[in-house]
């Protein structure tokens, strides 16, 4: 750590408009030298971040071991993800290299839970079709029918912080909320929620919500064997990781009517689609393009978080934490690299 100094420079990669005026804005309590850069962070692009100790980063930067060892050789001493999930660092290569990486675990969860709450009103009561359909001026609600979400079953795979905050509003609506985590929250408890296996939960379910972190575990928990087990129809939610739904396996479901309703936020292959304005270009993805296709998918792309509120909290933590390392302290939100 860089004990005694109390300003230090920081490479902020994957920056937008917005990330470099709320980060220069909380940075003015601290002082750092903030050096913004536009592009993603990877190992042709690291050698940017000559002069810092620091980097700070985003979701779709790639952080593996050759960008890792890349800015360890040029001095870099922390990585401060602008984020609360890490699955795109490789810890093992930043604890023998000794780079110390942080995150930015608890920003608004409201963000996050009250997207998914516009992706279920919008897909069961069909608003985007609708939004269309009024400015042709067509006025007909054939294919509009919804369905009351009072007395529908939810169920919440993860019940951390944005799990439980779902959790919350959806509750409100008058639906039976069950959960999976193999660690019961008891603010969620609290609630009346109950916790089951995941085979009874997507079993009973009519909405299914992902919260749980990307992991090796946890890599296509919804899989062909898992949708088979679900209700026919069933609405998924996915503002977790992409990765945690194997998307071919989704599409067959959608194909065949097992998967009545789908809403994505993130998707397995969404690095270097995602963040960018690419409405001049042929997609070449195609099952993603595939995706598109579907009258019962709602995508947007990995705005969940996107609010005023979390991104001032996300800056402001992050310039703690860049100070924290910067006075030689403790780091408050340091992941633990030793497992
Ligand atoms: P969190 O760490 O507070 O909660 C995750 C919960 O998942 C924990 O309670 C954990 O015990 C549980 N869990 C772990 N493995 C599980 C498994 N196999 N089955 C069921 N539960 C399991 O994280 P959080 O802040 O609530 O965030 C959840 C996820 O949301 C993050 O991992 C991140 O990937 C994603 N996220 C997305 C956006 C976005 O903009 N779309 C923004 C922030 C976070």
């Amino acid at each position: 750590m860089a004990s005694g100094t109390s300003s230090v420079s920081v490479a902020v990669f994957s920056t937008k408009e917005y990330d470099e005026r709320y980060l220069s804005e909380a940075n003015r309590e601290h002082g750092h030298d903030l050096r913004f850069f536009e592009a993603g962070l990877n190992s042709r692009t690291a050698p940017l971040a000559e002069g810092c100790e620091v980097v700070c980063a985003f979701v779709n930067d790639d952080i593996g071991p050759d960008t890792v060892n890349q800015l360890a050789d040029h001095g870099v001493q922390l990585i401060a993800l602008r984020s609360a999930g890490f699955n795109h660092v490789d810890l093992q290569t930043a604890a023998l290299r000794g780079i110390v990486v942080v995150r930015v675990p608890n920003y608004s969860p409201h963000a996050v839970a009250e997207h998914c709450i516009g992706l279920i009103l919008s897909l069961n009561r069909k608003i985007y079709r609708a939004y269309n359909r009024v400015r042709e001026s067509n006025f007909s609600l054939v294919g509009l029918l919804g369905f009351d979400l009072h007395g529908k079953t939810v169920g919440v795979i993860g019940t951390g912080t944005i799990g439980a905050r779902f959790a919350e509003i959806i509750s409100g609506f008058g639906t039976t909320v069950i959960a999976v985590d193999p660690y019961p929250n008891p603010r969620v408890l609290e609630l009346g929620v109950t916790y089951h296996s995941i085979d009874e939960v997507l079993a009973r379910s009519d909405i299914v919500s992902l919260h749980c972190p990307l992991t090796p575990e946890t890599h296509h928990l919804i899989n062909a064997d898992r949708l088979s087990g679900m209700k026919d129809g069933v609405m998924v939610i996915n503002t977790s990781r992409g990765a945690l739904i194997d998307t071919a396996a989704v599409i067959d479901a959608l194909k065949t009517g097992k998967v009545g309703y789908l809403g994505l936020d993130v998707y397995e292959e969404e690095a270097g689609l995602f963040f960018e304005d690419l409405s001049d270009e042929v997609l070449q993805d195609d099952v993603f393009s595939r995706l598109l296709t579907f009258p019962n998918v709602l995508v947007t792309g990995h705005q969940a978080f996107f609010t005023a509120e979390a991104l001032s909290d996300i800056a402001e933590t992050t310039m703690m934490s860049i100070s924290e390392f910067a006075a030689g302290e403790e780091m408050t939100y340091a992941l633990d690299l030793s497992s």
